[in-house]
């Protein structure tokens, strides 16, 4: 099947936004089908980007199976890392100046502070911080953030950040007890309490990588995009980079949140679920249509 259609450019800007960390599952497979569907729909353009700063578990293998496997399944898009485009790079890791610019107008506007706190004291959150669907998961999103370091005097301990980020833990100061609400094109009104259902969140780590949510609405503002289309375990950060934007003093997109794919276990679909990946259904003889429209 071939879902390439004649390109009509709208002021719709979609993207696609895959982490390189393993094989994607037929539960990516139908979020970035509804991505695709809803770029095509609005007759706007839909963006492919690379979302590889986790060193560690980023490989070049997956990115490019990832691009192959959603061309199998007959998604295309108009810009990515494969195609070129007006936004490049499309892949994060090759995007550095763009996030360091991000964080320097935070750092200006005072909206973050350095934390010192040790790599054992809180979750690493360099990868989109997903929840688990039911069943007695550990809660995989960012723990709150106890705000240890929300009021250390920052000159006195050397971080001032002056010389830019390196070397320390940055955190956004959220506005304990706000309510930031919005409307899912999906799953209509949404509220999370800053302080309560998120904490002051990372936005920069010591190991000199922006966090997820701080690439995310920077890759976002700086490619146009007009609806983020993810998946539902990804709430919350909505909530997050709904307050970044502000800081940043830039335009929330339109949000469209889809239900997670769980396994027969009730557990959200996760890259470890190599039975159910594209690669492997494929390898198994199924059909593009049948992947997307396969029950688990
Ligand atoms: N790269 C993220 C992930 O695969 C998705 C982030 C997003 O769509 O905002 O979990």
């Amino acid at each position: 099947m071939d879902r390439r259609s004649s390109f009509v450019p709208s002021g719709y800007r979609g993207r696609l936004a895959p982490s390189p960390t393993g094989y994607l599952h037929i539960g990516h497979a139908r979020t970035f089908c509804t991505a695709w569907k809803r770029a095509r729909a609005a007759g706007g353009a839909l963006v492919m980007r690379m979302e590889d700063l986790d060193r560690e578990r980023s490989r070049a293998e997956h990115a490019e199976a990832a691009l192959e496997d959603l061309n199998w399944l007959g998604l295309h898009w108009d810009e990515g890392p494969d195609v070129g485009g007006p936004f490049g790079p499309y892949t994060q890791s090759e995007r550095t100046d763009i996030y360091l610019a991000a964080w320097r107008r935070l750092h200006e506007g005072g909206f973050i502070y350095p934390c010192l706190c040790s790599r054992k004291d809180m979750a690493a959150s360099l990868g989109a911080p997903h929840e688990s669907a039911g069943r007695g998961q550990d809660a995989e999103d960012e723990p709150v953030y106890p705000g240890t370091c929300r009021t250390l005097d920052a000159s006195a301990c050397g971080a001032s950040g002056e010389a830019g980020p390196r070397g320390l833990n940055w955190r956004l100061r959220v506005p304990d007890g706000e309510a930031v609400e919005f409307e899912d094109g999906n799953m209509g009104r949404q509220r999370f309490v800053a302080g309560i259902d998120f904490g002051d969140f990372l936005i920069w780590r010591r190991d000199g990588v922006p966090s997820y949510q701080l690439a995310c609405v920077a890759d976002d503002a700086a490619m146009r995009i007009t609806e983020v289309v993810r998946g539902a375990d990804l709430l919350k950060s909505t909530a997050r980079q709904i307050l970044l934007n502000r800081a940043l003093d830039l335009q929330d997109p339109q949000w469209f949140h889809c239900a997670l794919s769980v396994d027969g276990q009730g557990r959200r679909l996760a890259k470890r679920h190599d039975a159910l990946s594209i690669r492997e259904l494929r390898r198994r003889g199924r059909k593009s249509d049948e992947v997307l429209g396969s029950a688990v």
